[in-house]
């Protein structure tokens, strides 16, 4: 069976221990690969081999830099289908989608990085009167670590590499135990590309045994992480008194306002990609539906309708608009929501059950769900789920939208439908979300900061920000005599 080992300077190698961790296939529910079960001392060694690189590496140019990040984008457009389908089989969604997006979002990040970094710069101040001139040094940090996420894994896992190499930094990085494969392959591509040994070290294994390691090594400067709100806080009780730079990029329970003077059919089609998507596992999925009450009876059918023709599948067939959920238990996790919603007085409009796919029958399908409920207080309207399940309520004021919208722990994304241009203004300024999409979803400029507001994280990834994150800056003050 296939070996998913650790990538550390350069080289691939078991992880020391000799132990594995199975990698199960979500359409079909097989287990087709081993992953290394990684420790303390596997990090320590690739935190070694960071730290020998680190001089080097900080101090290669920027175009040197640039050119090999570039490289590795060219790599992974060539490869596109390679990992494409690796993608598919190691996390369950759809090949059209890792085709379209997983993939081709990967290799745009390590080309945005490598041109960004061409363009980077810091400020300059000249105290006037006081013969001073200041200057910003934006130094690298040193060896950073970088944790991710199962939902979207090349795509994540590049997203904070490819920022951090640029800058200078070495990297220790984990991907999810879940998820390792296209991480994986990625090392391979980095050793084509001519990234020099030990600046980019991969190290697979559980969030408590490898990921603790990376969090708790005290010479490990920042750490960027992706993933749920509960590890978020643990990671940072744990990097606070080291005083470490954090990057937290958390849950979240997204709203979606949709207004009578929308643009109804493209608000439709949009609604339900935004809502299904990846089979709902995209931490930008809007979740949580609002719809004000002159169109609501109508949006509850047409939605329906539309759901229900959404294609429940495996995820190497062309016609699968769903695929598997990624395990299990999170499938379980997903399918416990539906019986808690129905307990607390929630409608199943649409879905709720598992589907059983033809030749693919131990895989986690489920069908895509919609619930309305009457309280947006409720625990499914409250609590993220991570999966194919929505919530749908109907409002009557845009005060009492804003007022619904805000009333959750969460603040990564929100959606606003409509066409008043002074709505548009008043919501966005106060909907507490780091993102405010409006007529559109997932509409990404990589440019634009990308974070999220209360639990949903601290910090920003995305343009200069992810630069500036992974950079210490220095002011230097010089006296001159005048
Ligand atoms: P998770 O928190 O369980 O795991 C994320 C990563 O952290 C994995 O690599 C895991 O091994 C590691 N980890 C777990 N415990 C750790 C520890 N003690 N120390 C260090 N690392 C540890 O999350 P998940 O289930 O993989 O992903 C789903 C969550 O991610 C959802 O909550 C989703 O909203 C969130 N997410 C957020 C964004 C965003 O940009 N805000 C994007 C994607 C996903």
């Amino acid at each position: 069976m296939q070996k998913i080992l650790n990538y550390i300077n350069g080289e691939y190698v078991e992880p020391i221990s000799k132990k594995w961790l199975d990698n199960y296939n979500p359409s079909n529910g097989e287990v087709y690969s081993q992953i290394a079960n990684s420790n303390a001392e596997d990090i320590e060694n690739a935190y070694q081999a960071a730290k020998v690189a680190f001089p080097k590496w900080s101090n290669t140019t920027i175009d040197e830099r640039s050119r090999i990040l570039l490289k590795i984008a060219d790599l992974i457009d060539e490869k596109l289908v390679e990992l494409a389908e690796a993608e598919a089989k190691d996390n369950g969604k759809p090949l059209s989608l890792a085709l379209a997006v997983d993939i081709p979002r990967a290799s745009a990040n390590f080309r945005f990085f490598g041109n960004a970094i061409t363009q980077f710069s810091s400020e300059a101040h000249e105290s006037v009167g006081l013969n001073t001139m200041n200057f910003t040094l934006r130094q690298p940090l040193g060896v950073v670590g970088c944790i991710s996420p199962w939902n979207l894994p090349l795509y994540l896992f590049t997203w904070k590499i490819a920022p951090a190499i640029a800058a200078g930094n070495t990297v220790v990085a984990k991907p999810s135990e879940v998820t390792p494969m296209t991480a994986f392959l990625l090392g391979e591509i980095c050793s084509e590309a001519g990234l020099p040994k030990g600046v980019l070290n991969i190290v697979h294994g559980t969030g408590p045994s490898a990921g603790q390691a990376i969090v708790e090594h005290k010479n490990i400067k920042a750490i960027s992480f992706t993933g749920g709100t509960k590890t978020g806080e643990h990671i940072a009780r744990t990097a606070a008194p080291m005083f470490k730079k954090l990057s937290l990029e958390l849950g979240g329970k997204n709203p979606n306002l949709i207004f009578a003077d929308c643009n109804y059919e493209k608000m439709l089609e949009v609604t339900v990609r935004s809502s299904f998507a990846n089979q709902g596992q995209i931490c930008l999925c809007g979740s949580r539906i609002f719809v004000e009450k002159p169109i609501y009876k109508k949006f509850k059918k047409d939605f329906v309708e539309k759901v229900k023709q959404l294609k429940i599948g495996n995820p190497f067939d062309a016609e699968t608009n769903i695929g598997a959920l990624v395990s299990k238990s999170h499938l379980e996790k997903v399918e416990s929501y539906i019986k808690i919603a129905e307990k607390e007085g929630g409608k199943i409009l649409f879905g709720g059950n598992r589907v059983t796919v033809k030749d693919f029958e131990n895989g986690y399908y489920l069908e895509p769900t919609i619930i309305e409920v009457s309280d947006d207080q409720c625990r499914v309207n409250q609590e993220e789920i991570f999966g194919p399940v929505v919530t749908i309520m109907p409002f009557e004021t845009e005060e009492e939208a804003l007022q619904m919208a805000n009333s959750v722990k969460y603040g990564l994304s929100s959606t606003l439908w409509t066409s008043d241009l002074n709505r548009t203004m008043r919501i966005s300024k106060k909907i507490e979300a780091g993102i405010v999409w409006v007529n559109t979803w997932l509409n990404r400029d990589l440019r634009t900061p990308f974070g999220g507001m209360k639990d949903s994280g601290v910090g920003r990834e995305g343009g200069f920000e992810a630069l500036r994150f992974f950079t210490e800056a220095k002011n230097v003050c010089i006296r001159y005599e005048g």
